[in-house]
């Protein structure tokens, strides 16, 4: 999960961490207001929204006057921001952060990451910040400091010194950035997050070292222990498609094209994407019904994927082992009879109970196409979906 800009400063204030002051502003006349409230000479107008790359995007502007805030705020409220990273359809901004201004003098890098392979937190630190790490990475390699964290002392000190020293750091700051860097592990340790993102942390004119970007997410397998953290969660700028199957349990990842997918298992539903797109398709979701769907699951499962206007055929896939087919088949026909489902739907079933599952799609009197192998159900679809498609076509 995760959160805004202003909620993770929030969180990070209580390690330790120095950010700049600010208020939340829901309109242009409140934006003015928490700009007094901070009464400095210029002030930062931000758009929350849960993506980085706002400032190129114009989420992100320096004001001197209440005019140039009034118009920010009114620019930025209550539209789709479109960044590099939202997706075409960018994310909407509900809320503003409006911040005092600080003199950069430098600006670093700075984010803790899980490393599987290493089964713990790697610090990554560049001296070349305000660009993406993946600029960095691409620009300026060398740039890179990696320092690998033992969860069982935690960063140390001296490990932090490290970091700070290799920034090229100013002997005078290396006390503040110690604190800083250790303040982040912690609040990332604690507070059970995947990820803190730090960019820019900067050196101030006046040498204090400041956050003056934030991006916290947090396990999602961890969040019963932070009820106080799971209340955070902003709806409003997750994949409705997403938000409406995770509350149900289901695995989903939306995806851009028409195929609808059903399929048990992670691998064999990432296979099924594959075959369709080998197929001539594009697949509009993944979902993983999981082991032991129960007819109910699946009716769940075809709703999930209905949710999706783009979806104009479907493909169940599924080999059980621990599922049973009878059961899948009773989901599926429940599913096309109480949704009135009209397009083309093609279901592979292989496995546990495959004979009594085949015979209850067969005799249901359903319009159900039926393929042995993935191959062979992708194929169908893909088939069936472009003659549909072709058809609506004419039709219009
Ligand atoms: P992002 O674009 O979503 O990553 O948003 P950031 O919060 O990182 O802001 C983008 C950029 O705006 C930063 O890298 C800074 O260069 C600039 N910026 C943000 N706040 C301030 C500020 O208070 N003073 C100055 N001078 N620049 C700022
Ligand atoms: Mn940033």
């Amino acid at each position: 999960m995760d959160i805004h800009e202003y909620q993770a400063k929030e969180l990070l204030k209580k390690f330790g961490v120095n950010v700049p002051r600010g208020g939340i502003a829901y309109s242009p006349e409140q934006a003015v207001y928490r700009a007094q409230e901070l009464s400095g000479e210029k002030c930062v107008v931000k758009a929350q929204i849960h993506s980085g790359a706002r400032g190129k995007a114009g989420g992100v502007r320096i004001c001197s006057t209440d005019d140039e805030i009034a118009d920010a705020a009114a620019w930025m409220l209550g539209r789709k921001l479109v960044t590099h990273q939202t997706g075409p359809q960018g994310k909407l901004v509900g809320r503003l952060y409006i911040e005092e201004a600080t003199d950069i003098a430098q600006e670093i890098y700075l984010g803790f990451v899980m490393d599987r392979k290493e089964e713990r937190v790697v610090v990554v630190a560049s001296a070349q910040g305000g660009m993406e790490i993946e600029d960095i990475s691409a620009d300026e390699p060398d740039s890179i400091i990696r320092s690998v964290v033992d969860p069982a002392v935690g960063m140390q000190a001296f490990q932090a010194r490290e970091i700070a020293f290799q920034l090229g750091l100013d002997a005078a700051l290396i006390p503040q950035a110690v604190k800083q860097i250790t303040g982040c592990y912690k609040a990332m340790d604690e507070l059970d997050a995947a990820m803190l993102e730090i960019n820019p942390l900067v050196v101030t004119g006046a040498g204090e070292i400041v956050a003056l970007d934030a991006k916290l997410s947090f396990d999602d397998n961890a969040l019963f222990r932070h009820p106080d953290i799971s209340e955070l969660r902003d709806k409003s700028q997750e994949d409705s498609r997403e938000t409406y199957a995770e509350d149900r349990g289901l695995s989903y990842i939306g995806l851009e094209g028409e195929i609808g997918c059903i399929v048990n298992g992670a691998g064999l539903a990432m296979a099924t994407l594959d075959m369709i797109k080998m197929s001539g398709g594009e697949p509009a979701n993944f979902l993983d019904v999981g082991g032991g769907a129960s007819p109910e699951r699946v009716l769940m499962s075809f709703k999930a994927v209905l949710n999706d206007p783009n979806v104009e055929a479907i493909l169940v896939n599924i080999f059980a082992g621990i599922n049973r087919c009878d059961w899948i088949a009773e989901g599926v026909v429940r599913a096309v009879q109480e949704l009135k489902l009209t397009m083309p739907l093609v279901v592979r079933l292989s496995g546990t109970n495959v004979e009594e599952g085949r015979k209850l799609l067969n005799e249901s009197g359903l319009n159900i196409t039926t393929a042995e192998t993935l191959a062979e159900a992708a194929d169908k679809v893909v088939a069936a979906w472009k003659k549909a498609s072709t058809k609506n076509a004419e039709a219009i």
